[in-house]
C-alpha cells in the first residue's frame, strides 16, 4: 500500500481532527507508517523531522526502546484494571514519584488533558462547595489561554476560532490579561509587562473574589496562543494574589511540564507550588494517552469524610490505565538516569546559536525560547502563511506546523545537532520560498496549533 492508498483511504474513514475536511481536497494527508527517532516515515520512504514532538508529546523520540521496553514488560503483566476499588503496581509507584516531583498529593487520572483540566476545574469548585463557600463557582482564565476542548475546559479557553461557534454551550468565565512578553510597551521589560497584567488580575479578583474558586494558567508559556511567553515574576505575583484572595491556582502544565519549559515543572522557575497541577502530552513520552491532577493535602482531605456526596465521584474507564503508567515511569526513569534537564540546558544553548541566522532576518519578530522551545513571528503579507509555510516544510521533509504567522520548533530533546542544523536550514530555505511568492488564493489565516 502506497501513500495515495492511504491517503485516500483516511480521506474517506477518518475524521481528522482540528481540521477543515474540505482543505484535504487540496493538502495531502501525510500517512505515516513508522517512527525512528525523531522522524516520521511514510509508505513512500520519505522521512520528516519530527519539529513539533507529533503535537508537543513526543519527548525522547518515536519508538524510544525504554519506553517501548517498559510498556511490553508491563503488558506480561496486566494491561488494565478498573481503578475504583483497585489498584496496581505502576499507578502506585507512578503517584508516589509525581508527588515526590511536585510537592503535591493524591494523583487523580484521566486519559487526556482536557479531561484533566475538567477534574481540576470540578475539584476546585468541589472544594469551595465542601467548604461551606457554594458562592465559589466561576474561573478566571488569561486571554489567549487554551485548556482544551472539551465544553468545560473550553469555557476557560480563549480562542474564538474553537470556542465561539459554542458559545451559548459554555459557562461564561472572567478573562485576565495575558502576560505575554510582546505586549510589553516601548521602554517596559517583560517583567514590567507580566507586572501589569498581575495588577489587572489584581483588580478583578478584588471585584469578584467571592464568586472565584480557582484562576487557572499555562505556566511561562501559552502553547496554543502560538507560544506566548512570559516572565516567572507573574506566577510569583499570581501565588501571591491567590492565597490573598482565597483562590485556587491551578497550573495548566499540560504542555509545559517534564522538562519542556527547562525545568521539571514550569512553576518551579517562579519559586511556588500551585494548588492544582494539571499534566499530560510528556507524560508517557507521547506513547499513551495518560493525563493526571495532584492537589495539596488540604484539598484532598476536603473530600475526605463519611458522607459519599462529599466525595469526588468523577470517573473515566481508563483511570490510571496500568500500561500508560508503566510508560510514565519509564519516562521518569529517562529523566534521572540521563539528567535529561541538564543535557537540555546544554543543547538548547548550542541551538540557539544555530537559530542566529533566523533571529538576524528582517522579517523574524519577537525571537523567544524558553527550556526546550522556541517561537518567532512572520512578517508576511500572506494571510495563507500557516498553510504555505507548513508545505514549504514538509517538501523539505520537515514537520512544522505554524499557529497563525508564529512558528515555532518543539523537537523531541533527543534531536542531535545535525538533525536542528537540518531543520534550521530548512525553516530558512521555506521562509525565503513562502515571501517571496505570492498568495497562493487558496488560504485564508489558519491559527491552528
Ligand atoms: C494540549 C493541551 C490541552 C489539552 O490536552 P488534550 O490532550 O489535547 O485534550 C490542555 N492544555 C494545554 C496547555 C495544552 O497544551
Amino acid at each position: 500500500m502506497s501513500n495515495q492508498d492511504w491517503l485516500r483511504r483516511s480521506f474517506d474513514a477518518v475524521w481528522h481532527p482540528c481540521t477543515q475536511m474540505k482543505r484535504h481536497e487540496r493538502l495531502p494527508i501525510v500517512p505515516i507508517a513508522r517512527g525512528e527517532g525523531a522522524w516520521l516515515i511514510d509508505f513512500d520512504g520519505n522521512r520528516y523531522l519530527d519539529g513539533v514532538s507529533s503535537w508537543w508529546v513526543n519527548l525522547f523520540g518515536h519508538g524510544h526502546p525504554r519506553i517501548r521496553q517498559a510498556i511490553r514488560d508491563q503488558l506480561d503483566q496486566l494491561e488494565h484494571v478498573m481503578l475504583a476499588g483497585f489498584t496496581h503496581r505502576p499507578v502506585v509507584e507512578l503517584s508516589e514519584r509525581l508527588a515526590k516531583l511536585s510537592g503535591l498529593g493524591h494523583a487523580f487520572y484521566g486519559s487526556d488533558g482536557a479531561s484533566a483540566t475538567e477534574i481540576a476545574l470540578k475539584m476546585s469548585f468541589h472544594y469551595w462547595k465542601n467548604s461551606g463557600q457554594p458562592g465559589k463557582t466561576r474561573f478566571i482564565s488569561l486571554e489567549n489561554s487554551y485548556h482544551g476542548e472539551t465544553v468545560g475546559a473550553l469555557a476557560v479557553t480563549d480562542v474564538p476560532l474553537f470556542s465561539s461557534t459554542y458559545a451559548d454551550l459554555l459557562k461564561p468565565g472572567l478573562r485576565a490579561p495575558s502576560p505575554d512578553a510582546r505586549l510589553a510597551a516601548p521602554g517596559e521589560s517583560a517583567a514590567d509587562a507580566a507586572l501589569r497584567a498581575a495588577r489587572s488580575l489584581e483588580n478583578l479578583l478584588a471585584k469578584h473574589c467571592d464568586q472565584i474558586a480557582a484562576v487557572i494558567v499555562e505556566p511561562l508559556v501559552q502553547g496554543a496562543a502560538g507560544m506566548a511567553m512570559h516572565d516567572p515574576v507573574y506566577l510569583t505575583e499570581l501565588r501571591r494574589l491567590c492565597d490573598q484572595y482565597q483562590v485556587h491556582l491551578i497550573a495548566d502544565e499540560i504542555a509545559v511540564g517534564f522538562g519542556r519549559a527547562g525545568s521539571f515543572f514550569a512553576y518551579q522557575q517562579a519559586g511556588i507550588t500551585p494548588d492544582f497541577l494539571c499534566l499530560s502530552k510528556g507524560i508517557t513520552g507521547g506513547f499513551l494517552p495518560l493525563s493526571c491532577v495532584l492537589t495539596r493535602d488540604a484539598v484532598y482531605q476536603a473530600f475526605y469524610h463519611d458522607d459519599v456526596a462529599r466525595g469526588f465521584l468523577h470517573s473515566h474507564s481508563y483511570t490510571g490505565n496500568a500500561l500508560a503508567c508503566a510508560a510514565a515511569l519509564a519516562v521518569l526513569d529517562i529523566f534521572e538516569d540521563e539528567d535529561v534537564l541538564a543535557a537540555n540546558r546544554v543543547k538548547a544553548e548550542e541551538w540557539t546559536r544555530k537559530m542566529q541566522p533566523l533571529i538576524a532576518r528582517g522579517d523574524v519578530r519577537h525571537f523567544r525560547h524558553r527550556g526546550m522551545i522556541w517561537a518567532f513571528d512572520v512578517e508576511t503579507e500572506r494571510s495563507d502563511f500557516a498553510l504555505a509555510y507548513f508545505s514549504a516544510m514538509l517538501k523539505r521533509g520537515c514537520l512544522l506546523r505554524p499557529i497563525g504567522k508564529t512558528v515555532y520548533f518543539m523537537p523531541p530533546y533527543t534531536l542531535n545537532n545535525e538533525e536542528m542544523d537540518g531543520l534550521v536550514r530548512a525553516s530558512l530555505e521555506a521562509l525565503d520560498e513562502v515571501q517571496s511568492s505570492g498568495q497562493s488564493g487558496q488560504g485564508e489565516e489558519t491559527p491552528l496549533p
